[in-house]
């Protein structure tokens, strides 16, 4: 299944509700700018090879361009524009002022020296420079983009315009221009909605079991978290196999332990089961927090979770969405779940270009009251329209991006 087909179809089913016009939904459809670009890597044998890069623009009309850049051996455009436009709802669903852009690389990082990381990060800048800058198109971290790469692109495209313009990536360490908060923010924010659906749904933490699916970034922070928060952590994964026990697990316990070994399906607790089979298992919530289209026509008619709370980007394929609506689970979208990254990726850009820096409890003093605030609005969309989540949140965000187009006579 084309990833951008289902980005297409959640867009038409929003449109429908807002009785969008042909050119409207049209516009909405195609990304402002497609830039493929062959990008040089020198090798540490003196070789030149070159690999093959994208950035997806998708849409500007709140706001500079704004997305992760990935570097993955199966990267391909349809994927690239897919989550470009899943990042223009994205930012409007949480309200912040950018639109939706993806970047990455079809490579596979593992393949090459730190060296040669470094040299390959900057060749990616050199070739985009024109079209990102911090008031143009700001790019982020994603799968197996770091910090530290990060930190290479700034420096790159600052040496470009000689000019400290720290606000034109971010995902920075925190030595370099970072924000606190940054490393946890999409797990903590994922924590907020949670939250706001255990009270919407009369759910007891001690009486609410979870799984996650990929105890990464996401899955871990989110999962120290819900433990703290006094809810029992019945399923544990990573590409290694899965854990599971109706006893729970200390995910702090699982993450010391995962950092020696690397492996989850090693845990001395819990019966192994394979991935596949956890997405299946007992449970209140699922969370997954790994990959795209992950819950499929072929599994969705199992899975025995109430709630689903989409940490990673794309875990639902549509076929899926439309068995877990006759089922009566409530998905709560990963546009409005994993949103707790990029809005404090934006909170990274405003302290950039205003030079002035915040502790730890303002972040989140102000990353809670906006995951609250959509998850409301969300929420009474969906109940005022009788609506999924996923389509309530469709709603809000394409009516405020076409505001925002109408406003500056784009359509
Ligand atoms: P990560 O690389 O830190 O973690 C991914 C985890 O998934 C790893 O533990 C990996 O072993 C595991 N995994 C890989 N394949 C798996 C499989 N088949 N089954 C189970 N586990 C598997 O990545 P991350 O930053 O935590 O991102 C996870 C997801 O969240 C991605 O979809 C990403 O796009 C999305 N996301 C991340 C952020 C962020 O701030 N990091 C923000 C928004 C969305």
């Amino acid at each position: 299944m084309s990833l951008f087909k289902n980005a297409l179809k959640q867009l038409e089913n929003a449109a429908n509700i807002l009785d969008l016009d042909k050119q409207t939904i049209d516009g909405l459809s195609k990304p402002q700018r497609i830039i493929k670009v062959i990008v040089p890597l020198r090798r540490d044998n003196g070789q030149i090879q070159h690999y093959t890069g994208f950035r997806v623009q998708h849409n500007d009309a709140r706001g500079p361009f704004k997305g992760g850049i990935r570097f993955h051996p199966n990267v391909n455009l349809d994927e690239i524009k897919a989550l470009a436009f899943w990042m223009s709802i994205k930012t409007a669903v949480v309200d912040i002022p950018f639109g939706g852009a993806k970047g990455g690389i079809i490579i596979d990082p593992a393949t090459l020296s730190e060296a040669e990381l470094q040299n390959l990060s900057r060749s990616f800048i050199r070739t985009i420079k024109e079209f990102i800058g911090e008031d143009k198109d700001v790019p982020a971290p994603d799968v197996n983009t770091t910090s530290q790469i990060m930190a290479w692109m700034t420096d790159e495209y600052c040496k470009l315009t000689q000019q400290n313009d720290l606000g034109v990536i971010t995902g920075k360490p925190l030595q370099y221009g970072g924000s606190k908060g940054r490393e946890t923010a999409t797990g903590q924010g994922g924590f907020y909605v949670l939250e706001e659906l255990a009270k919407k749904m009369n759910l007891v933490p001690a009486h609410t079991s979870i799984i996650i699916q990929g105890f990464g970034n996401v899955g871990g922070n989110f999962a120290m978290l819900a433990q703290k928060g006094g809810y029992k952590i019945v399923g544990l994964s990573d590409s290694s196999g899965a854990i599971y026990s109706q006893d729970g697990f200390d995910p702090q316990a699982v993450m010391e332990f995962k950092k020696q070994d690397n492996r989850i399906i090693k845990y001395n607790q819990g019966k192994k089961i394979s991935n596949e089979e956890l997405l299946i298992q007992e449970c209140d919530v699922l969370a997954p927090a790994a990959l795209e289209n992950v819950i499929t026509d072929k599994n969705a008619n199992q899975i025995k979770a109430k709630i689903i709370l989409e940490l990673a980007n794309g875990p639902t394929a549509s076929h899926a969405d439309l068995i877990l609506r006759q089922k009566n689970i409530t998905v709560a979208p990963d546009v409005m779940s994993n949103a707790g990254g990029v809005t404090v990726s934006y909170f990274e850009w405003v302290q950039n270009k205003t030079g002035f820096y915040w502790d730890e409890k303002t972040v989140l003093e102000r990353l809670r009251p906006i995951m609250v605030n959509s998850f409301e609005a969300v929420w009474q969309m969906s109940e005022e329209k009788n609506l999924d989540l996923r389509t309530a949140a469709f709603v809000i965000a394409i009516q405020r991006i076409v505001q925002a187009m109408k406003a500056r006579g784009r359509i």
